[in-house]
């Protein structure tokens, strides 16, 4: 597959008009609890008297042929884990990859004011996913749950009570257990962080997406994204040696994995600055690998 790199910006979505990006950027939505600020939207009593969301409103949103492919997933299973904080709507949905896809969505007045979507065409928020959670929403909205401020609910609760939180949450997604022995951006741990604790999640990323699924290269780079952003945290805070462990940690996965150097140009395109000229002197590469054209 060639130039997947180019095609996420490409995507054309016919008989929508050019659909403005990353709708949602200027509200600081983030992929989970405490990167959301909605400034003055957050109070108890924005859920007096909401206005609800009509399908007419989801269909002006995602249009026909969206809702017709995010039906089967509003339907089933999919759609989970949904919570509403004052204008804002977030969901996972499981989509082709073996983790599922962040859905973000900003209601005003019983309209779709923006969306966003990790899938690889979720950028413009306009993607079957999005679809998926805004129908499940508008038919059942009892599957979301009022949690008007995460921050607020994490700072009101004892140490006691995290620690028996975070337990429960492992109980439920085991997988994150060994974020345990990474340490956390501004709490420096007794040891620096080392580039192995990095690399592990780096290589889990990369064994969980099917090579032979269209988007595989787009997805890993996402899965790597997330992890450098960690890099990201470390450096605003000045702890660069973390921040580098962060790097040489995925970097060494992505060595590795021997993605090929078509192959790894599209990784490379669809991670973003300054993230992949760091990734890529880490590597030894000088020059980002350039992605192939169409
Ligand atoms: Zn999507």
């Amino acid at each position: 597959m060639g130039g997947v790199g180019q095609g996420v910006v490409a995507v054309d979505y016919p008989g929508r008009g050019a659909a403005p990006q990353r709708h949602l950027a200027d509200l600081r939505i983030g992929p989970g609890c405490g990167e959301v600020e909605v400034g003055g939207c957050q109070g108890a009593g924005k859920f007096m008297g909401r206005d609800e969301l009509t399908r007419e409103a989801v269909r002006d949103w995602v249009g026909d042929f969206e809702v017709g492919k995010g039906r089967a997933y509003a339907d089933g299973p999919a759609v989970s884990g949904g919570v509403r904080a004052g204008d804002i709507l977030r969901a996972s949905v499981k989509g082709t990859r073996h983790r599922p896809y962040r859905v973000t969505v900003r209601l005003a007045s019983g309209t779709v004011a923006g969306a966003e979507c990790s899938c690889p065409v979720g950028y413009n928020g306009r993607c079957k996913h999005v679809a998926a959670v805004l129908l499940g929403y508008t038919e059942e909205p009892a599957r979301f749950v009022d949690l008007p401020d995460c921050d607020a609910n994490l700072r009101g609760r004892s140490r006691e009570e995290l620690v028996a939180l975070v337990k429960q949450l492992i109980r439920r997604a085991p997988e994150l257990e060994p974020l345990l022995a990474a340490p956390i951006p501004g709490f420096p741990g007794t040891s620096p962080p080392t580039p192995d604790v990095y690399c592990r999640q780096a290589r889990e990323v990369i064994r969980g997406v099917n090579p032979h699924n269209d988007w595989a290269e787009v997805e890993i780079a996402q899965g790597l994204t997330e992890i450098l952003h960690t890099a990201a945290e470390f450096s605003a805070v000045a702890d660069d040696l973390a921040a580098g462990a962060v790097y040489q940690g995925v970097a060494d996965a992505v060595s590795e994995a021997g993605l090929g150097r078509g192959r790894l140009g599209v990784v490379f395109a669809a991670i973003p600055e300054p993230h992949r000229a760091a990734l890529a002197q880490r590597m030894g590469l000088g020059e980002p690998p350039p992605a192939p054209p169409f």
